[in-house]
Order: structure tokens, then sequence, then C-alpha cells
């Protein structure tokens, strides 16, 4: 079976990992500050604080920015929960905005009938790789004096109007799970150009403790002070020693992923009933996620799903619109109608295989059992 998803794992990262097993630092040591500058320094912000997973950068972030019970952030319905997740840990609300039908991004005039007094932070999520109207959030966010949050998990070397997602919020957010453009098993980080964030973001990483082990440790004293209640939210140095390998190899993967969609564009082009999403011509896409929309008459998403799995393709679907989880649906009294291109968006996306190790006859199967299922 062909993944929709999933990790390149060289022999350079082996060693890399190999070599900090062997070295004094398991956990927080000179790794974990290498990986945070690589990252930084690659999506063009000023500082990087590595967390244990994407969920736990975004728990960090909207800690940083100040959230708290009573008030609310928004957030597009088309995405990941753990988006969402992360303004409840804060005891926040979350108030779910539209998304462009075309592309499956945040719609922009939501976003501003969404926003009350309460409104605290504005997220954007970069879907599939492709990034938000970060121009528009921003004069939104300079209107109504909000901060803006990039959930940026799908879209690690995205740029938007030449520069990179990463510089674009007031603080974004990248994953390394094994799926997403760089892996370190579990990981996760806050980038942000702000180093009171950073700092309050680092706080909540360890405890709300004012200094590491090893800052302890270089500077010769015991002494520690813990100001606000933080979690243990840390990141090994066994697994940034695997990200600084990763980042090495960031800007072939990237390529990869481009040409891959390339292909799927000029096959799909051809082929009626397949819809890819819109592209954006301000933007580079970072393709985590090669979307198609079923829309042709007599097809159906959920038949294709299965027709590509009998001919040995994976595929998913990214995403239930958040708040028709039953969660959300009992704690915050929601239904459907509140977000309907999100809703009818879900019944029709499916994400099909995109990664670097994706081989060009692996990518002619998907396009056969795709174009042979639409003619069948
Ligand atoms: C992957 C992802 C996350 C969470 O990342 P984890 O590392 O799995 O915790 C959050 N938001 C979006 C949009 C994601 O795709």
């Amino acid at each position: 079976m062909i993944p929709y998803g999933k990790q390149t794992i060289t022999d350079d990262d082996v060693r890399a990992v190999v070599k900090v097993l062997q070295s004094d630092w398991l956990t927080t040591g000179p790794s974990v500050r290498l990986f945070e500058e690589k990252v930084a320094e690659f999506v063009g912000a000023k500082h990087g604080v590595a967390v244990a997973n994407g969920t736990a950068a975004l728990h960090c972030a909207l800690y940083a920015m100040g959230v708290e019970p009573g008030d609310e952030v928004v957030v597009p319905a088309m995405t990941f929960a753990a988006s969402a997740n992360s303004v409840v840990f804060l005891g926040a609300t979350p108030v779910f905005a539209d998304v462009d039908p075309e592309t499956l991004l945040i719609d922009l005039a939501d976003v501003e009938r969404k926003i009350t007094d309460k409104t605290k932070v504005v997220i954007g999520v970069d879907y599939a790789g492709q990034p938000c109207n970060w121009d528009g959030l921003r004069k939104i966010a300079d209107r109504y004096g909000v901060q803006l949050l990039a959930d940026a998990c799908h879209a690690l070397g995205a740029h938007y109007k030449s520069k990179p997602v990463g510089s674009l919020a007031d603080a974004s957010v990248f994953s390394f799970h094994p799926v997403k453009h760089v892996a370190t098993g579990e990981g996760g980080m806050v980038v942000t150009g702000d180093s009171e964030l950073a700092r309050k973001a680092g706080l909540f990483r360890s405890h709300g403790i004012t200094t590491d082990a090893r800052q302890r440790e270089e500077q010769g004293s015991w002494f520690y002070e813990m100001v606000d209640l933080g979690y243990n939210y840390r990141i090994t140095d066994i697994q940034c020693a695997l990200g600084i390998s990763q980042m090495a190899q960031l800007d072939g993967f990237l390529a990869r992923r481009r040409e891959i969609a390339s292909r799927y564009d000029a096959v799909f082009a051809d082929v009626d009933g397949i819809e890819p999403l819109a592209l954006k011509s301000e933007s580079l896409h970072a393709y985590h996620l090669y979307v198609i929309r079923v829309v042709g008459d007599g097809l159906d998403r959920a038949d294709m799903f299965r027709s590509l799995r009998e001919q040995g393709v994976g595929s998913n679907v990214h995403y239930i619109p958040v708040y028709l989880h039953p969660y959300y649906k009992d704690r915050f009294g929601l239904d459907s109608g509140l977000c309907p291109h999100a809703e009818a968006a879900y019944e029709q996306i499916l994400s099909i295989p995109m990664y670097p190790g994706l081989t060009d006859e692996e990518v002619t199967t998907v396009c056969k059992a795709v174009a042979g299922y639409v003619g069948r």
C-alpha cells in the first residue's frame, strides 16, 4: 500500500542520532539549541522554541500570547483538532470561522464577523501547505487589536509574497510528526520575532521554571525559580539531532514535493470530475498535502477512497470540520450549518499520496488509480 504520507530517513540521520546517544546529553542539550537556530533561520524568525510536539507548540504560543479563560480565539473550521484544542487547554473559547471554498484557507470576511471584544488571537492555518492571506489577516489584526498565530504545521518551506511562512504572524508553529516536512518522531516548534513571546513560550515548556539544567550547570548554580504553572513539554537532544540532520535535506524534500504536485496538476487537468484545490499566484506552496476534490456527477468520495485502497493507494480526509466532533458539539453546543463551505468541502476532499520518497512509478500508479475510478 502506498501511504498518503511518510518520512524519509537517511543513513546520515541514523548516524546523527547515534552520535547524540553516545554523548553526555539525551534531553535538553546542545542539539535542541542548534535545531532551534536552524529552523528559525530557515523561516526568517529571530527565535525558536522547540517542544515535544506541534500541539504543545500551539499551547505554548497561545499561553505566551496571554490567552486566558474568558478569551476567544478565532480558528478555521477546516483544520486538525489540535488547532482548537490548544485554545480549550487554556480555558478559552475557540470560535470557528469558515474557509474559502476554492483554497480551504480561512475566509477573511468570516473572521471579521467572528471577532468580538473578547477575541485575543486569530489563528491562520496554512492548509495543505499554502499560506493564508497574511496581509489581509494583518490588516484585520491591526484594526481590531488582536494577535496573529500561524498554525504552519503544513507549511514549513512555504512562502507568501516571497516571505517565508514563519515570519508572517506574531508567532508561528511547526510540527515534526513523521508525515510533516521534517521528522523528529514527535516534535514541534514556536518561532517568533518577539523575544518576550519566545521567553514566555520557553518558560511554559519547562514547568514555568526560569532556567534549564544545562544553564544551571553552565552558571555553576543550583538555584531556580518557578514563576508560573508550566508543563513538561521538552523535546530531547536525540530528537533534535534527527531534526538538524533532516533540516539539511529540507530543500531537496520540498523540491520533490513540488515536482510530484506538478505531475498531479498536469494529469488531473485532463480528468473530469477531479479538481485540485486552487493555487494562489502570490504563494509558493510547501505541499504537506495534495488535496483533490471529487466533484464529478456520479462520483463519490467514500467510494473513491475504497477504490484507491483496492488498487494499493492510500488516501485520507483532512479534515472533518472541527466543531462537528462530538466533543465540540457537546461542550460548546455547536452543530452543522455553522461553516457551510467547510462542511461542503468535507464531503468532497481526499488527500492523495504526497511525500518526498514517492517514486515516479508510484506517482503513475496513483494517477492511474484516480483516473481509473473516474472512468470506471
Ligand atoms: C500536525 C498538526 C498539528 C499538531 O502537530 P503534532 O505534532 O501532531 O502535535 C497541529 N495543527 C495542524 C494543522 C497539524 O497538521
